[in-house]
């Protein structure tokens, strides 16, 4: 993935021609760029939701996931936003394979967005539920089902999956 943030000149003008003409991939990568790197919310939601909106899955798994990070305000729309996404035959494929390239990204940013790595929200309410699923450091991948107990438990499975991968470099 180029490093789209240190984008100049013609690159940077091409990009932004992408965006004008509503090109769902320029959309999707540019709000990853916006939050993940530069921090701007806003204007990341913007994109992203644009390009959700137009049918891009990868842009509404990344939505998705800026929610869960974006404090309790937006959480719980994260959660039913995420967990419906995992549950769904049609795009749970299309969840793995869109959390791979986040994470892609994510290893490749020059910049982070430091609420990215600093403090994961926990989604999950429920102590017990909590206590159980500590034991087991990451979910994605391993007997799921034995330590997610509701939709907040799926959605930190998620996160601590993705923030395992990051950190591991
Ligand atoms: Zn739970």
């Amino acid at each position: 993935m180029v490093a789209l943030h240190d984008m100049k000149g013609d690159a940077r003008r091409f990009m932004d021609r992408c965006v004008e003409c509503e090109n769902l991939d320029a959309l999707y990568m540019l709000g990853m760029v916006e939050y993940f790197s530069c921090n701007n919310l806003a204007t990341a939601l913007m994109c992203l939701n644009r390009s959700a909106r137009l049918g891009h899955i990868g842009a509404y798994y990344v939505v998705s996931i800026i929610l869960l990070l974006s404090g309790s305000d937006f959480r719980q729309k994260g959660v039913t936003l995420l967990s419906a996404m995992k549950r769904s035959g049609e795009y749970k494929e299309k969840v793995n394979f869109y959390r791979e390239k986040l994470i892609k990204f994510l290893r490749s940013a020059t910049r982070r967005n430091p609420k990215v790595l600093n403090g994961r929200p926990a989604c999950c309410t429920n102590v017990r539920h909590r206590f159980l699923a500590s034991n087991a450091s990451s979910l994605v991948g391993k007997d799921e089902e034995d330590y997610v107990f509701c939709d907040g438990c799926t959605c930190d499975g998620e996160l601590a999956y993705i923030f395992e991968q990051i950190c591991s470099v």
